[in-house]
């Protein structure tokens, strides 16, 4: 296996297994915040400066709330359970500002086409393009889903690519 199969190997392990480092972050923040008195200013803070870099990672990689939904959601995947995430999201401020940052974030995902064959898998892992056909991460002439306020960077369209196509790195805000 050559270096870079091994970093796209490695890359898409991670993605697999976000629910873990969710769920180690989120302790962490959550033990921060209850036993360590740190303000919850910080804790905002500290989620506007990832959403600068890396975008809305905070909900799906790092909320201990989030955590806790999306294990209802997977226990009980009726739609009254999506709809409770969409409005505890809607709650939060820290959803709010880095979904913002979606759009300028320095980290985002890139889709560089030469070996992409339209097979459409990506479209159909992202719940944006899922619900609303005026997105796509393929197709030319339709919007980015990964920079709208929705896209919490679960990097699912990343990690189904059999092509490789898609990539979560530097922004490229020159080609689009
Ligand atoms: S999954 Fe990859 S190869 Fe298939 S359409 Fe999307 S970017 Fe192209
Ligand atoms: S990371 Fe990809 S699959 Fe997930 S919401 Fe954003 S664009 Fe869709």
């Amino acid at each position: 296996m050559n270096k870079t199969s091994k970093k796209k190997g490695a890359s898409k392990k991670v993605i697999s297994n976000r629910r873990i480092i969710q769920a180690i972050i989120g302790v962490i923040v959550f033990i921060a915040i209850q036993f360590f008195n740190i303000s919850l200013w910080y804790a905002l803070l500290a989620g506007v400066i990832a959403g600068l870099i890396f975008g809305k990672v905070f909900c799906r990689w790092m909320c201990p709330l989030g955590f806790i939904m999306e294990v209802f959601m997977n226990i009980n995947p009726e739609e009254k359970f999506k709809q409770t995430y969409q409005y505890h999201k809607l709650g939060c401020p820290i959803a709010w500002i880095s979904g913002i940052l979606n759009k300028i974030s320095i980290f985002g995902i890139n889709f560089t086409g030469n070996d992409c064959t339209h097979c459409g898998v990506c479209d159909k892992a992202c719940y944006i393009s899922t619900l609303n056909n005026e997105f796509s991460l393929h197709k030319k002439g339709k919007k980015n889903p990964a920079e709208q306020f929705s896209c919490s960077k679960c990097l699912q369209c990343v990690a189904v690519c059999p092509s490789d196509s898609l990539k979560y790195n530097f922004r490229n805000f020159i080609k689009k």
